[in-house]
């Protein structure tokens, strides 16, 4: 099953959108308001990628990305925002997004994007097991990291961040490197969303964030698993 919601107020570009992902062969939810959308997800529990608008009537798309990762750390989260609002992105990021397409978008830019998240929420992992580095431990079977023996709550893209770094212990990673390796090669995004997501996976696991000691920066380069 590969469901999307999309949410969207205004109706054409939401019928726009739905069509081009109906086409593409997902089965779309639709949501004209974000009250709507939480309420379409709960009815739609397996719903694997969200399409968020940021601008709408009530509660906005920051919000609705909020409450939906408040329960769902698992689904795939897509921002829609408006041209030139670049704050937007990082805002939206910072709620727990995992990516964003700026208007206007073509329909192939969008379905790359909602094809990768999908992707990376199928959770078909041929390597079951685990990987332990103190204080983490990350269960790849079920997609779940511990540190000190207490459930860290991660985004998929966080995950697959965290799985590469512990898989490259020492190793210093470029940007454009992590972004292939968590994005994919397909990926047309910009080497922001790299720093932007790590920023946010520090402050779920590093002891004090401003002073990383376990993702650490290797200046003008990328970040670096050490400590
Ligand atoms: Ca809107």
């Amino acid at each position: 099953m590969k469901k999307v919601l999309v949410l969207e107020d205004e109706s054409s570009i939401r019928s726009f959108i739905v069509i081009n992902l109906r086409r593409a062969g997902y089965e779309v939810v639709e949501a004209e308001t974000g009250e709507e959308a939480l309420e379409k997800l709960d009815h739609h529990r397996d719903t694997r990628v969200a399409l968020l608008d940021v601008m709408l009537p009530g509660i906005d798309g920051f919000e609705v990305c909020r409450r939906i990762r408040a329960t769902n750390p698992h689904i795939g989260i897509i921002m829609l925002t408006a041209r030139a609002q670049e704050m937007d992105k990082v805002t939206g990021l910072m709620t727990g997004a995992d990516d964003y397409v700026t208007k206007p978008f073509s329909p192939a830019e969008l379905t790359a994007r909602v094809d990768a998240l999908m992707r990376r929420s199928g959770g078909n992992e041929a390597n079951d097991g685990e990987i332990r580095q103190e204080p983490f431990l990350l269960n790849t079977r079920n997609r779940t990291l511990e540190k000190n023996g207490q459930r860290v709550k991660l985004t998929q893209v966080e995950y697959a961040i965290m799985k590469m770094f512990m898989e490259n212990p020492g190793k210093a990673l470029s940007r454009e490197e992590i972004l292939d390796m968590v994005w994919g090669r397909d990926y047309f995004g910009e080497l922001k969303i790299v720093d932007v997501n790590i920023r946010r996976l520090r402050l779920k696991i590093e002891d004090n964030p401003t002073n990383p000691t376990y993702i650490t920066t290797v200046w003008g380069y990328g970040y670096k698993w050490g400590f």
